[in-house]
């Protein structure tokens, strides 16, 4: 993989692909290495032709979004990191109470929308650090809401390059979970129904979740937000605390001060670091209280 053969093959401009590229610059906890490439690409058919391009070469590839739930390996990404944007980052309205969002707009550019075009309903997912794509991917959720609540339907790319489209009902929505997370489907566009409401409301109620999360979460340090599930039974913040885990440190890795369902890198923190206190975490609260934690934070690379 060069280069100048992925530029000809797949027609991504030369600005758009970067080889070798840091992983820390592209994932909020600010950790990972090197990814073999990392390529930005701006339409559909692009993204056809590097898919194309990826699967003829036997080359491994990864959609990426905002990278806000990745703990990204210190050996990097083996193979093609691709992320979307142009066409990608477009919103268009699709009736008067419905809009569609490019997979690579972030949350926060579609509740800004919303919010200028007194749309109510969506109010829950400022501060979600995330993409429309990666939102979907995961039912991201807050104070009560998930993004099913909102999804009317999804346009995405087959693991055979067909275009295809499904209702948010069929989208098999649970917690932290989709039908895309047992797929190597691309996310393309998303429409999604909200309701007419008073701006003075909306803006209202985005103030008062933004209030919450600085209240309550270490949004001063790099983090991927909560690592583990919420158990069947109560919080895992409320486990790790009553394990005494609160504040525990590997490396740059620490069980936030603030938040314990949070670990934040306090400068110089490896996936290593991170990894090893979400098993020690896991291995004490399992121990302690018989819970066995899941992972929310996703593990990429080698
Ligand atoms: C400070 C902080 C607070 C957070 N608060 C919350 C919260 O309140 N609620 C919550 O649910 N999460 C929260 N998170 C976690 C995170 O923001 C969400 O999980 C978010 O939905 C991830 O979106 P992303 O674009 O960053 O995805 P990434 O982290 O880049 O990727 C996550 C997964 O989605 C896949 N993906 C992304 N885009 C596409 C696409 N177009 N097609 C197919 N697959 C795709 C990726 O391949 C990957 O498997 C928080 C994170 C931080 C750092």
């Amino acid at each position: 993989m060069t280069k100048n053969e992925i530029i000809e093959i797949t027609g991504i401009r030369a600005s758009d692909i970067y080889m070798n590229e840091p992983m820390n610059l592209h994932t909020s906890f600010r950790i990972g290495g090197n990814a073999d490439c990392f390529c930005v690409v701006r339409s559909i058919d692009i993204l056809k032709k590097t898919i194309g391009y990826c699967k003829a070469n036997d080359i491994p590839y990864f959609i990426i979004g905002l990278g806000s739930n990745l703990l990204v390996s210190d050996n990097g990404i083996r193979g093609m990191v691709i992320k979307l944007s142009g066409d990608f980052d477009e919103i268009s309205d699709i009736s008067e109470t419905s809009i569609r969002c490019g997979a690579g707009m972030s949350l926060a550019g579609v509740c800004v929308y919303a919010r200028n075009n007194g749309l109510g309903g969506i109010e829950f997912a400022w501060g979600i650090p995330g993409s429309v794509g990666g939102a979907v991917y995961m039912n991201a959720g807050a104070y009560g809401g998930e993004i099913k609540d909102v999804v009317q339907s999804v346009r995405y790319l087959d693991e055979d390059g067909n275009i295809c489209e499904k209702s948010g009902k069929d989208l098999d929505f649970s917690y932290r979970h989709s039908a895309f997370s047992d797929t190597a489907d691309v996310i393309l566009d998303v429409t999604i129904e909200l309701f007419r409401k008073n701006k003075n409301d909306i803006f209202y109620l985005m103030n008062d979740t933004m209030e919450k999360r600085k209240k309550k979460q270490p949004l001063n340090r790099p983090s991927a937000g909560s690592v583990f599930k919420r158990p069947e039974t109560g919080y895992a913040a409320a486990l790790i605390e009553e394990c005494g885990l609160k504040g525990r440190t590997i490396g740059g890795a620490q069980v936030s001060e603030k938040h314990s369902g949070f670990i934040v890198n306090n400068g110089g923190a490896t996936a290593k670091d991170v990894r090893e206190l979400i098993e020690e975490v896991q291995k004490v609260v399992k121990e302690k209280t018989g819970v066995q934690l899941q992972c929310e934070v996703r593990f990429i690379g080698d």
